[in-house]
């Protein structure tokens, strides 16, 4: 197996599972968490490692390291690995993306943002995903014609914050998520429903061939998708909110062993289902359109990474994210997106206009 991002949320649950099921690591890579990484290279023996941070190098403890992202590159060529999991955060993770599938490995993807700014220039048939609504979605799949696919949010850690105090919440409260340990980007991503709109982007690449998608919340993280089929039944995939069930069948052919405890549905009493609303979320004012137009996810792509990043700097404030990316979106709403040169450049353009 190569992973890449191993000392994130995603990377420590894949070595988890790699170690159950005595997968061999070929190559770690990570940002710039030397400390997390050294202990993993000391366990996991990988035959290379890929640091982003270049000035980084010296302190690692391994003989075949490589830096910076074009060495990364090559050092997924060098692999014999047919797998890669794919668990970098943000665009960073696009080009991994393109050059295993290039090289013709399996890719299972976490790096959710590579089919939210390039999805139409990837092929996503060698691609599974390992985000759990779409994990969800595939698992419920049958060969029947399907009305709509809908994926649960949960809200995130302001779905029950008084409307008018959204704007003084700290980055403390906002990495406060009520379900899930994930990334602190992703964190954030939830908490302005940003997240499900990506997800619905990523669906819509998974599945090119449903015509209608759609979110809601529910509260538990327990039910993760619901497949409604034209005959008038629904299926639904319930699980625990835990992503080692979602990664053990990206990485291995057949799981036929426990990975979680059942959900016990008596002990739950009940669920709860909210309609996502613009006032408390006002990302999902773009919705339609943007699924008319799915190009257009670079452009949020890029401008919520940079909003994102300065809300956890302490910059500006939560509301301040979506503000950003909506002026961004209205900016650039005609921008013709026709190729994977395209998507770079813009993605570059809109940082430098932050
Ligand atoms: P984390 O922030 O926990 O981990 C991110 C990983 O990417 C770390 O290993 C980090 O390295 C590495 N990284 C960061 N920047 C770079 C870079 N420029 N080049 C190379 N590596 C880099 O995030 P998560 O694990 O939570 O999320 C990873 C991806 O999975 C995201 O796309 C997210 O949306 C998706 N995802 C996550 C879920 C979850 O439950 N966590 C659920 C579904 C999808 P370091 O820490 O060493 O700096
Ligand atoms: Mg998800």
């Amino acid at each position: 197996l190569i992973l890449l991002g191993s000392t994130g949320s995603i990377g420590l649950n894949t070595l988890a599972i790699a170690e159950r099921y005595a997968i061999d690591i070929e190559l770690l890579s990570a940002g710039k968490n030397v400390e997390v990484l050294n202990g993993q290279i000391a366990r996991f023996k990988p035959k290379y490692v890929a640091i982003s941070d270049k000035r980084l190098k010296s302190k690692i403890n391994h003989t075949r390291i490589f830096c910076g992202e074009e060495e990364l590159l090559e050092a997924i060529a060098l692999c014999k690995s047919e797998t890669v999991v794919n668990a970098i955060v943000g665009f960073a993770g696009l080009r991994s993306t393109i050059r295993s599938l290039e090289l013709g490995k399996k890719v299972a993807l976490a790096n959710k943002e590579s089919l939210v700014v390039a999805g139409a220039f990837i092929d996503t048939t060698q691609i599974t995903p390992i985000d759990s609504e779409h994990f969800a979605l595939s698992y419920l799949v049958q060969d029947k014609p399907i009305k709509k696919m809908s994926i649960t949010a949960s809200g995130g850690s302001f779905r029950d914050y008084p409307l008018e105090k959204l704007g003084d919440v700290t980055v403390k409260e906002a990495l406060n998520h009520p379900n899930w340990s994930m990334g602190s980007k992703i964190t954030i991503d939830s908490a302005t429903m940003t997240n499900k709109l990506f997800e619905l982007l990523e669906a819509k690449w998974l599945f090119p061939k449903v015509q209608h998608f759609d979110a809601f919340i529910e509260t538990q993280s327990i039910m993760h998708a619901v497949i409604d089929f034209v005959d008038g039944s629904s299926t639904t995939h319930l699980a625990g909110a835990d992503m080692k069930l979602p990664i053990a069948y990206a990485i291995k052919d057949a799981v036929e062993e426990p990975i979680l405890p059942p959900v016990d549905l008596v002990a739950l009493g009940s669920l709860e289902f909210r309609a996502i609303c613009e006032d408390r979320y006002p990302i999902w004012a773009i919705k339609e359109h943007i699924l008319e137009h799915p190009h257009l996810g670079v452009v949020v792509n890029a401008a919520n990474e940079v909003a994102v990043a300065q809300f956890l700097d302490g910059k500006i404030g939560f509301l301040d994210i979506g503000e950003r990316v909506l002026e961004t979106y209205d900016r650039y709403r005609d921008v013709k997106v026709v190729s994977l040169e395209d998507v770079f450049a813009l993605d570059e353009e809109i940082r430098k206009s932050f």
